[in-house]
């Protein structure tokens, strides 16, 4: 099974144990992210210094325990990829050195390949429009809109 899947990324670890539909997902998200999650070891420092994770509908120590069993609708659910503000303090605080940020912009990338977008632009109310740097709303609608 394993043989069938091509990555780029050097020792990634797809359990034999996952359907194909997840072994397929791990292999995408390290194809996209050039990480290899398969490498935590789920100390939880990523999710102790995020500054993000009360937003999150799940730890970012999870997300990435998720993600190593091919579970990326989940980690979309939890919109992990939305709230991640690419601060890149857990990257520099992992152990293991891997690149949380990026692993985290591929599942968001992933949700936006589904062709939904990730905000509704009429919900935002107009005072935040009116009061919002021009450049933070740019931004937002590049990251969040499919
Ligand atoms: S890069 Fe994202 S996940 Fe990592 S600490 Fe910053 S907000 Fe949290
Ligand atoms: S800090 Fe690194 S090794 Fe620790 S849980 Fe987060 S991603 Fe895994």
């Amino acid at each position: 099974m394993e043989g069938e899947l091509t990555t780029t990324v050097r020792s990634l670890h797809i359990p034999g144990s996952l359907s194909q539909e997840r072994q397929k997902a791990l292999a995408r998200i390290a194809e996209l992210s050039g990480e290899n999650v398969s490498e935590c070891m789920q100390c939880g420092t990523c999710s102790a210094v995020c500054p993000m994770v009360e937003s999150m509908g799940m730890t970012t120590r999870q997300g990435i325990h998720y993600l190593q069993f091919g579970l990326v609708e989940r980690v979309i659910d939890a919109r992990i990829g939305e709230f991640c503000a690419s601060c890149h303090t857990c990257q520099v605080r992992c152990p293991r050195g891997i690149e949380v940020p990026k692993v985290f912009e591929a599942v968001r990338l992933l949700a936006l390949r589904q062709n939904e977008d990730l905000i509704t632009i009429g919900a935002i109310p107009k005072e935040t429009i009116a009061g919002a740097p021009q450049i933070a709303m740019v931004s937002t609608f590049r990251k969040l809109t499919a």
